[in-house]
Formats: structure tokens, sequence, C-alpha cells
């Protein structure tokens, strides 16, 4: 099943808010092996949501419409729906009484404009809306073509897709064509895990195709293959295994697990304990693994080693070793993660040092550089990483290369 989504109003054009709901829409329809195949924005302009609908209408089973539904006089999506299926609206008696119930809560007169509200294009479904007073619309046409219009503010086209669209799309056929699965790598740039992977052609044949979907964490491989067939599942597994083969220890888990679950699921296995010492990352690497729940069992703590007399009163790194190498050095790597795993009392230190920039990077020591030290019972060691000009992206990127250096020492 094909699907296109037209995401509705002006506040998205301008910047105001970020399509988020295009976001999550994509999320939800792939999962469901439903194919996205345009995702429009428009503004609050009549005229141009009947174009855009028209031409989503014509080239896909299904489209999904959000914003626009409410009450105010900007919301034009139901008079143009109503309009363009030449469906008159009718005043929904069910649904009035429930939009003067909702403004009786809130102690307010029910608008003329509330009344819009309760409308429906003839030949509609209402999809209840469990969090707001907007209700959301279905239309089946007899050629199998599906409309579903949705409310903006998320929370609530969240609420009608999952109570009401979700399960009509599942009782359609053609729904659940594509399966997909994702393996997650770590400590691989894009371009080095696609020349390690090489010419994949002959595993993934013309049934199944991969896309690389690079974060700061890593990069996520994912497959897909056509549903139809019964043997979608059996040619995924085959093409995942040349894969694993070729990207090697690069893979480290699969489907929705991030760096810092894998890592917790590593430290936990061994009985591990992880301290941080922090100078580029500034706690970053802290609340990463904090964002794990139940991330006491293995996190004892991270030190925010920003300036050197820190690096020296709390972590121990010693006035020579900077004097000498500088803060961003191996030496100094090596010394805070000796540091912190020593002051914590863990079975593992981690740290950073380096240049998040745009300011201080220097010829020998560019921005975007980090040297990354783990210590552990066998000793201490640090590696280096040259990464990005942009200081959001760099404490990131720091931090995941310090998340992998830690996992790749348990394993
Ligand atoms: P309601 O009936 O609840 O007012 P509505 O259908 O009228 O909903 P809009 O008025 O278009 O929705 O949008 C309400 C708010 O929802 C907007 O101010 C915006 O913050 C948010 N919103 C709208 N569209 C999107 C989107 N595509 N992604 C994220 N947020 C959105
Ligand atoms: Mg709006």
């Amino acid at each position: 099943m094909k699907a296109q989504l037209l995401t509705i109003g002006d506040e998205l054009l301008i910047g105001q808010t970020t399509n988020t709901n295009a976001a999550w829409l994509g999320g939800r329809l792939s999962r469901l092996g439903v194919r996205m195949t345009r995702t429009v924005t428009v503004g609050d302009t009549p005229d141009t949501i009947t174009q855009e609908l028209d031409r989503a209408y014509e080239e896909a089973r299904l489209v999904i419409c959000t914003g626009g539904l409410g009450p105010t006089h900007d919301d034009r999506t139901r008079d143009v729906v109503a309009e363009y299926f030449g469906a008159p609206l009718r005043t929904d008696a069910d649904l009035l009484a429930r939009v003067r119930q909702y403004y009786e809560q809130r102690s307010r007169e029910v608008p003329e404009s509330g009344r819009a509200l309760a409308q429906v294009p003839e030949g509609f479904e209402v999809l209840e809306n469990p969090v707001g007073a907007a209700v959301g619309l279905w239309h089946e046409a007899a050629d199998g073509r599906l409309i579903a219009v949705l409310p903006g503010i998320p929370a609530e086209m969240k609420a009608i897709f999952d109570a009401s669209v979700e399960p009509r799309l599942e009782q359609q056929p053609g729904v659940g064509e594509v399966r997909h699965r994702t393996l997650v790598t770590a400590g691989i740039p894009e371009t080095l895990l696609q020349e390690r992977l090489g010419d994949l052609s002959e595993a993934l044949r013309d049934d199944v195709s991969l896309a690389y979907l690079p974060s700061t964490s890593g990069v996520r491989l994912r497959l897909s293959a056509d549903a139809e067939q019964t043997r979608a599942e059996a040619r995924l597994d085959e093409v995942a295994a040349v894969i694993r083969e070729r990207a090697g220890d690069y893979i480290i888990g699969t489907g929705d697990l991030t760096l810092e679950m894998v890592l917790a699921d590593t430290l936990r296995d061994r009985d591990a304990t992880i301290a941080a010492a922090e100078s580029a990352t500034g706690g970053l690497i802290g609340h990463r693994l904090t964002g794990v729940s139940g991330a006491s069992d293995y996190f004892l703590g991270s030190v925010v080693a920003y300036a050197n007399a820190v690096k020296q009163a709390v972590l121990g790194v010693r006035a020579e070793t900077l004097r000498e190498h500088g803060a961003v050095s191996e030496a100094v790597a090596i010394e805070m993660a000796d540091g912190a795993r020593a002051a914590l009392d863990a079975t593992v230190g981690i740290s950073t040092t380096g240049i998040a920039g745009p300011t201080g990077g220097t010829p020998k020591k560019p921005v975007g550089t980090v040297w990354v030290g783990v210590a552990d019972a066998d000793g201490a060691h640090a590696t280096h990483h040259q990464f990005v000009e942009d200081r959001t992206l760099n404490k990131e990127l720091f931090a995941s290369a310090a998340l992998e250096r830690a996992r790749r020492s348990l394993v």
C-alpha cells in the first residue's frame, strides 16, 4: 500500500513548528508495512490544500492529512475536504453534544466557531479523539482508496491514529507488504562502512533494499524486503548474515537498540561498573548513560573536569603531563580515565578531552579533535578521533566515541 501525507499549517512552512507529525507518521506507517511515497507541507490556503489533496489522492491509496481541523478561522481542512469530495457538511448531533460538554467542563460557552467541530462531511466516518475536542475523519471510497483527516496537535493526532487509524489499516489488503530489519553499528563512519560492506548487489538481488541511516551515535543499516513473497524473512536473514560477516564487530545490535542500551547490557552481563571523566563532553556522557532506565546498576558517576585544575585535583592528572602534552592529548586522556576509575572505584573508566569548536583549534589540534581514554584492570589507553566543525555535533560524537570505546574494551 502506498501512502502520501499532507501536513497543513502556515506554522510548519515558516519554521515556527517542527513537522514532527510527518516523522512520527512515517515511522508508524513504515512499521505497518505501508510505503510512504510523498510528504507535502502546505499552508492554510484552501486552493493549495485542494491542489495537493487532489494530487495525493490520485497517486496513493492512502492519504493522511494533519492540521487545520480546529475551530479557528485559519483551520480550513474540513471545508476543503468536504468540497473536494462534494460531500455536504452536516452537523452531527452526538458530536455537538460532546463539543458542548467539552466547553462546559472548561466553564466556557460554546463559541460559534466551536460548532464547526461537530460538522462531518457526508460519507465520512468520525474517528474519536480520546484527548481533545477535534475528532478525526475517515473515508473509504468504493475503489478502496482511503483518506484520514487528523488534527495537527501531535498528541491528538497520535491518539487518534493509535485508536482508530492503525486498526483500520491493519484490516486492509496489502498492509504488511514491507518487512524491515535494522542492524545497528557503532564506531565506523558511513563511508568506511560502505567500503567494508563492498558490493552487496549479489546478496540484495532486486527484492531487498539497503538504507544507511547515520546519526551521531552510529550508522543504522535498514534492510527492507517485499513481504508479499513468502521468503521475505528468510531473505532478510540471508542478507543480514552477509552484512554481519563483512561488518564484523562494528555491528552492535538490531532494531531500536541504542549504543547506550548495548553498553548497559554489556556492563550488566559482566557485573561491571563505569565512571567517566569528561572535559569536552561537559557531562554529556553522564547524561546519555543515565538516559537508560536502571543505569544505577552500573553507572557510578561522571567528573566534569573542564578546568586543568580540576583534572589535577580531582582526577590526579599530573601538572607535568599537562605541561608537556597539553590538555588535549593522549597522555592526559589516559590519566583522566585512570583517575576516574580510581576515584570512583569503577571497573572501567572513560574520558574525553578534545576541541569541540568553533574556536580553540590549531593546525596540530584542529576543531573536532578528541582523545578518548579507557582504563580497566588491564591498563589504560587512548584513541584519537577527528570529527567535524560543529560544537553540538562534536560533543555528541565525542560522547559516542567514548561509549563505544568502553563497550569494545569490555567485549
Ligand atoms: P485543533 O483542533 O486541536 O486545534 P488543528 O487540526 O486545528 O487542531 P492546527 O491548528 O493546525 O491543528 O495545529 C495545532 C497545533 O499543532 C499547531 O500550533 C502546531 O503547534 C501543532 N502542529 C500542527 N501540525 C503539526 C505537525 N505537522 N507537526 C507538529 N506539530 C504540528
Ligand atoms: Mg492550523
